[in-house]
């Protein structure tokens, strides 16, 4: 008989940030197998388990995932009670649907446990509401994918109409991203927050412009980082002008 497999989000990356169902079941695991964005604190949480690191960056060829896959499904043949700990929400860029496909496929039960997504951690970190009222009356969390031979326009367009975006997984990209951006027709003067280690000790806040995006590259980040872009900046972004005119 095949365990049971739970994928819980682990949160943004404080250890605490993770949901209270999603610590006990982690206390109760024989075995966890986390992602490269899992803090090691929070893996304090199952000493008892056997800790499989499935580490992958997200620009890694699809093999990587059909080996996570193999490794969950062989996982629930071995232990009972397995967690797969995704960072942030499990079912927001986190392949999560690959993965309920294999355990699918092989019979294996499983349960989702939500956890909190980098959007919202950054937002908590800035003290910017995402909803702002009277600048912001939708929210859309989108990823760019501007690679080579990609088209621009999936992300772009709904980019372009949103009040506030949250981008996942860009901020390497700034160059390109700003290119699509303003030869789209969004104001250079559009204000953007950078947002590296949202939830963490290290947590860093960028206010800038759409005009000066692409000098993120420079930004000198070592850790994740999320691209956030609309009206409920500005404010922010004047203040940082302030500060920077005073120093
Ligand atoms: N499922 C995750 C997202 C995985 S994609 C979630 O719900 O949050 C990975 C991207 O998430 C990173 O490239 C970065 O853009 C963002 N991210 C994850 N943790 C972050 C953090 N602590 N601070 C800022 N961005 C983060």
């Amino acid at each position: 008989m095949a365990g049971k497999v739970h994928l819980i989000g682990a949160g943004p990356g404080a250890a605490d940030l993770i949901t209270v169902r999603g610590m006990r079941l982690l206390q109760a695991a024989d075995a966890v197998l986390f992602d490269a964005l899992v803090q090691p604190e929070m893996l304090q949480y199952c000493p008892q388990a056997v800790l499989i690191p499935v580490g992958k960056r997200c620009d890694k060829a699809s093999t990587a995932q059909r080996f996570i896959n193999k490794m969950l499904v062989d996982a629930a043949h071995k232990y009972a009670r397995v967690v797969r700990l995704k960072g942030g929400d499990p079912m927001l860029f986190g392949r999560a649907q690959e993965e309920l496909a294999a355990l699918d496929e092989a019979g294996i039960e499983y349960e989702i446990v939500p956890g909190v997504t980098a959007a919202l951690a950054a937002a908590a970190d800035s003290a910017i509401s995402l909803t702002r009222r009277g600048f912001a009356r939708n929210v859309l969390f989108a990823t760019a994918r501007v690679g080579e031979g990609e088209q621009t326009s999936d992300w772009l367009k709904p980019v372009l109409a949103a009040d506030t975006t949250v981008l996942y997984m860009g901020v390497k990209q700034s160059a390109a991203i700003a290119a699509a951006l303003l030869a789209g027709g969004m104001p250079p003067d559009t204000p953007l927050l950078i947002v590296e280690n949202a939830s963490l000790p290290g947590c860093r806040e960028f206010p800038l412009t759409l005009r000066e995006l692409p000098q993120a590259a420079t930004f000198q980040l070592d850790g994740p980082a999320i691209l956030l872009i609309g009206e409920v900046y500005r404010a922010k972004l004047a203040l940082a002008d302030e500060v920077r005119k005073a120093g």
